[in-house]
């Protein structure tokens, strides 16, 4: 017996230090690839951001898979956007384990900023990061949750959150000036479905969508046909489709318009629920900000 410990203890020997080995960071979930992006800003080399959606997916669709549990069993923190975002995933964000924090960072925005959806008592529109000064709100909250699963980290991360503040407020105003270049008349936004509340109440648009705030439901024969007749009466010159969604109901819709006598373009996509990959300009969510309302720009001029 002695014998056997003893070799194995001579096979294993003195290790050397691997220069190259990765240490180990402290693993931060999000959902999507748009809450992935900040809190790559702000956590920085100090912990590891995964994302569960790929770019380009519907959240309000997503389901979870097997790989997505055992992702976020082994994260220290987990951060979803809630308001109903992610309609699927309502089992498994509600039950973490109990060694992985949570942040729903939809609930810690002032409510009085949200969107009612109307008809329906407390709900709100989800798609709060198409107002970049509404978004940044959420940058106080994710600092102090990602300080207290990784206390060493909280100088940088506050530093960080100083820096990704001054890029946010200078992308509010590049937004703001793309979307003033476009004629007072011109400024109507009408999308896949009904994402850009936000962004038309923040930058001044004439807002309307195919389908409501979640892609969950499907669009009416009605609703095609007010929409139609809508662009046809205001003479509106392009209409747009989303990244992440078909774009069956917006070619429909443009046929539609066209039977009126009518011509819409179709433009975009634009990048309303998920950032695009590396190719698309739209990577980041700096970067998708500015793709979208340079579309947008564009295309009603
Ligand atoms: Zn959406």
């Amino acid at each position: 017996m002695m014998l056997v410990l003893g070799l194995v203890l001579i096979g294993c020997g003195p290790e050397k230090p691997k220069a190259s080995a990765p240490v180990a960071r402290p693993k931060v979930i999000a959902t999507t690839s748009i809450l992935a992006d900040v809190v790559k800003s702000l956590g920085g080399s100090q912990v590891e951001v995964e994302t569960l959606m790929p770019a380009g997916v519907d959240p309000h669709l997503y389901k979870p898979t097997a790989g997505d549990a055992s992702k976020i069993s082994e994260a220290k923190l987990v951060l979803s956007h809630g308001l109903e975002l992610e309609g699927r995933m309502g089992d498994i964000l509600g039950n973490l384990p109990a060694t992985t924090k949570s942040l729903v960072v939809g609930d810690t925005l002032p409510k009085e900023r949200l969107r009612p959806i109307p008809g329906q008592a407390n709900k709100y529109d989800p798609h709060v990061w198409l107002d970049v000064s509404l978004w940044m709100l959420i940058i106080d909250p994710i600092v102090a949750s990602l300080s207290e699963v990784v206390p060493e980290g909280k100088t940088t991360f506050e530093l960080n959150a100083k820096n990704l503040k001054a890029d946010l407020t200078r992308l509010h105003g590049v937004v703001q000036k793309q979307i003033e270049q476009i004629p007072a008349a011109n400024r109507v936004l009408v999308t896949a479905h009904d994402s850009f509340g936000y962004f038309g109440r923040a930058y001044g648009l004439e807002v309307k969508a195919i389908q409501g705030v979640s892609t969950a439901a499907e669009a009416g024969v009605q609703r095609m046909q007010e929409l139609s007749q809508f662009l046809t009466d205001r003479k509106v010159p392009a209409i747009f489709t989303e990244s992440s969604i078909p774009p069956a109901n917006i070619k429909a819709l443009k046929e539609a318009t066209s039977a009126k006598g009518w011509t819409v373009r179709e433009a975009g996509p634009l990048f309303s629920d998920s950032l695009g990959d590396e190719k698309s300009g739209a990577a980041t969510y700096f970067d998708m900000m500015v793709a979208n309302a340079t579309a947008i720009s564009l295309a009603l001029r």
